[in-house]
């Protein structure tokens, strides 16, 4: 059921779009009002493209106070309808990523915390660019809807306590027309017009209360720890003033996440970390992330309450079953969660070797990316398709020590001639030093 709440009209005569631009082009602070008027005429049409892409350049140079960017997102938020969460009788948390390589911590973490109480209401993204998509993963299982309608969502959150589905036409529109905008006027590396677009969309969905997975590093969008810690804390404070509750984490995305990225092959390591056997990295990250939404949904009284739930959800299989019944409630083939091989694979494969011996120093996440889009598994424009079969698997992590000739990582592919670009992709992507590196942290900060 969807609340919706169309942006007042206002009368454009009083408040010509060109003075609001010529006002933050000059420095200046926007009302609400202003803000309101201007992204209201945006969605419905009256305020045309050009004043738009002006405006956003100029919030580009100028920038945004804490109180217009809460305004900025209020308005995109209501430029389309607010899911009504309301019949929904437990704590609802959801948790957001701004992207990453191997990042599959979505389709572990939503069932492991409607195991412990929290209704997590989900609507994800599809992967664009080195970045995954969690819709993409999860429609490698055949059958999985992932359109399902915003009253079908609330059934199967009201039946198993979570779902994940995409993005409705319905959820805050003027964001999806100024995104296509922002991608052509050089506008998109603005922190607040990027928190007011993530943050317009999470506010739709309802929930009270958000996670933010923050990344940083050579696979995410935001290269150095001090973007990623502007982003969350602008992101943190939108939310709060919307009256949600609000945590972020600030995490590390220079090396991929576990040890397979692409779609199919994440969700057979999806499969293994809910049969307890994940790896230690994306065990140790999806167990931190699900413990602060247990927090906020007063679940768990904090983390050293909220970390040994979780942990025993995921060794008794409890959260294996809870994902099977989320599959089964969206259509989707429960056979390969109890046997994965049932997921597409490629026709093709090849070993990348270690070039001879020493600890590996780093794994680049930017072109193991590149590797998979080279592959298949990834798409360079949001109208193309991707290769649920295609991806990497066995990726070696960061402080192991290999020796000439072993296997650093398996390509998967069904495009014959991409294999070579891949491979030579993802050998340049390991470096080795002699002695074992340091340890850096998996997660850097935590904003509450
Ligand atoms: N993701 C979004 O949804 N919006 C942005 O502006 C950037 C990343």
């Amino acid at each position: 059921m969807m609340l919706t709440a169309q942006p007042p009209r206002t009368n454009l005569a009083l408040m010509l779009p060109q003075w609001i631009i010529e006002k933050k082009r000059d420095g200046g602070e926007l009302s609400n009002e202003e803000i309101r008027s201007f992204v209201g005429g945006y969605s419905r049409g009256e305020i045309p493209d050009y004043q738009m892409a002006a405006l956003a350049m100029a919030i580009y140079f100028r920038g945004m106070t804490g109180a217009e960017v809460g305004f900025f997102t209020g308005a995109m938020m209501r430029s389309g309808g607010v899911v009504d969460t309301s019949g929904i009788d437990t704590p609802t948390v959801d948790k957001h990523s701004t992207g990453g390589v191997g990042d599959k911590v979505s389709l572990i973490l939503a069932p492991l915390a409607a195991c412990c109480g929290v209704a997590v209401p989900m609507i994800s993204g599809r992967g664009l660019g080195i970045t995954g998509g969690t819709l993409d993963k999860l429609e490698s299982i055949r059958g999985y809807r992932t359109d399902l309608s915003i009253d079908e969502f609330l059934e199967v959150i009201r039946e198993c306590g979570c779902s994940i589905i995409g993005q409705t036409s319905d959820l805050a529109p003027a964001d999806k027309k100024l995104y296509a905008l922002r991608d052509v006027t050089g506008t998109v590396p603005s922190i607040p017009l990027i928190s007011a677009s993530i943050m317009s969309k999470k506010l739709a969905e309802g929930a009270a209360g958000l996670v933010l997975d923050v990344k940083y590093g050579r696979g995410a969008f935001m290269k150095t720890r001090e973007e990623a810690r502007d982003l969350a804390q602008t992101m943190v404070e939108i939310g709060r003033r919307a009256g949600r509750g609000m945590r972020a984490l600030i995490t590390d995305m220079n090396q991929p996440l576990g040890r397979a990225a692409g779609n199919a092959v994440e969700v057979t390591e999806v499969i293994e970390t809910l049969r307890g056997n994940g790896p230690p990295d994306l065990v140790e990250l999806t167990l931190e992330l699900t413990a602060h939404m247990l927090m906020l949904g007063g679940t768990a009284a904090g983390r050293d309450a909220a970390l040994p739930r979780l942990r025993a959800c995921l060794e008794s299989g409890e959260a294996l079953d809870r994902f099977r019944r989320m599959v089964e409630l969206h259509g989707g083939d429960t056979r390969v969660v109890d046997d994965p091989t049932q997921l597409p694979a490629a026709t093709r494969a090849r070993n990348v070797l270690s070039p001879g011996d020493g600890y590996v120093s780093a794994v680049d996440a930017g072109l193991i990316g590149r590797a998979c889009l080279v592959l298949g598994a990834g798409r360079t424009r949001t109208e193309d398709g991707v290769d649920h079969a295609a991806g990497i698997t066995g990726l070696v992590k960061v402080g192991e020590r290999m020796r000439r000739g072993e296997v650093l990582a398996a390509l998967h592919s069904n495009r014959v001639e991409a294999i070579a670009e891949a491979e030579a992709l993802t050998a340049q992507a390991f470096s080795f030093a002699e002695d074992k590196p340091a340890r850096a942290p998996l997660i850097a900060e935590v904003i509450s």
